[in-house]
């Protein structure tokens, strides 16, 4: 079809047909527009989403279009609901997994009770949040089960981590609309255990979506709701809304040496006193600023021990299989072997925005 002509604004300049790339499948993306498409008779689709294809010169150059991008779209084809990405705007962030670009914030949901809020689990479930690099809305669900009191001693005791959480019930409609204008126009990924009520909280967020609550898995996606899979979900007031399968335990892989910048509460202590080693693990070294009485110091060591054992049976492989390399490539020959040193922690070349939080979902089955 022949492409119509440019739109343009009152300076006579063209106006580029922009928007945000809401889920890819196969070669097609979904791409919300900015704005909704002009008025043009009967021939515009009711909801400004236009089904794209990606731009051979894109193709060509390898650049990938995700979910989340902003991007350029050609020759609209209002009547078929068609168009060509032929430009993506540059990321602000990318999280690798879930594959998702400028996310804003991850909205991690827990319970208060029922399922009772296990420290240790929210913990770990922050730290790998923190790994992203992204904001992170704390969000504790069901206060409508918890005494007045109980809720203040939670809201002390977590402000003594660094978070603020919103205290919320979707089920008494308590501080839902506190919670909505943190979500305007950002694109928020939802993250957090079974069973704190998620689906119940995006079903109230996105009245149209209509998930099933109490479901163990499937949640927004059903049929097709892999690690790999993501889809982002407007929000009627603005905003996009990226929902995560749910998950149990998630794995902590960050460098030992990482691990201190993902607890607000060490951060604070480094701001307030030095430690004597500039590498201190802050575990049993000499005047260590951040060792000592504070709630989830027991937390940190734990991780801490994880991302050692981590690190080094990732440095194992990766010496043997260089080490593998070498002897292939002078099979025969004698030559000196240098032993690895596996105490000095490298420091991890990803950026936080590549990092992942596919491990704070486990592995889904496909259902
Ligand atoms: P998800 O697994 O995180 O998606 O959780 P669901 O949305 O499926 O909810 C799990 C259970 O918690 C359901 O029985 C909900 O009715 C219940 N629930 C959700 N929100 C609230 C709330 O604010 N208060 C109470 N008491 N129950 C809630
Ligand atoms: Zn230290």
């Amino acid at each position: 079809m022949s492409s119509p002509a440019p739109e343009s604004n009152p300076s006579g300049a063209e106006v580029l047909l922009t928007g945000t790339v809401v889920a890819v499948q196969a070669n097609y993306y979904q791409v919300q527009l900015d704005l909704p498409a002009p008025e043009n008779g009967n021939t515009i689709p009711p909801s400004p989403t236009l089904l794209c294809t990606r731009r051979a010169r894109l193709k060509k150059m390898g650049q990938q279009v995700m979910v989340g991008d902003r991007v350029v779209v050609e020759e609209p084809d209002w009547a078929g609901g068609r168009g060509a990405i032929s430009q993506v705007l540059p990321r602000e962030s990318e999280l690798d997994r879930p594959p998702v670009a400028n996310a804003n914030q991850i909205l991690l949901v827990f319970a208060l009770e029922e399922p009772p809020l296990d420290t240790h689990q929210l913990s770990r479930f922050l730290v790998k949040a923190e790994t992203t690099g992204l904001k992170i809305c704390l969000c504790l669900n069901k206060s409508d089960l918890i005494s007045p009191e109980q809720l203040q001693q939670w809201k002390e005791r977590l402000a003594g981590w660094g978070y603020e959480p919103v205290c919320i019930s979707v089920e008494a409609d308590i501080a839902l609309d506190e919670l909505y204008t943190q979500l305007n126009e950002k694109i928020t990924i939802v993250s957090g255990p079974s069973g704190v009520g998620k689906s119940s909280l995006i079903n109230y967020l996105i009245p149209d979506i209509n998930l099933r609550v109490g479901e163990v898995s499937g949640k927004l996606n059903r049929g097709r709701h892999t690690t790999r899979h993501v889809e982002l979900f407007k929000l009627p007031a603005g905003g996009l809304l990226a929902d995560t399968p749910g998950f149990n335990q998630p794995d902590l892989d960050c460098e030992p040496e990482d691990l201190a910048l993902y607890f607000p509460e060490v951060q604070q202590r480094l701001a307030e006193g030095r430690c004597q080693f500039n590498d201190c693990l802050h575990a049993d070294e000499p005047n260590c600023a951040v060792r000592g009485d504070w709630e989830r110091y027991e937390h940190y060591l734990e991780f801490l021990a994880e991302a050692v054992i981590l690190h080094d049976s990732l440095q194992q492989q990766a010496d043997a299989e260089s080490n593998m390399k070498m002897k292939s490539k002078r099979a025969g020959e004698q030559q000196y072997e240098p032993k690895l040193e596996s105490k000095k922690y490298r420091r991890s070349s990803r950026r936080f925005q590549t990092q992942n939080i596919e491990d704070l979902h486990g592995d889904i089955e496909e259902v």
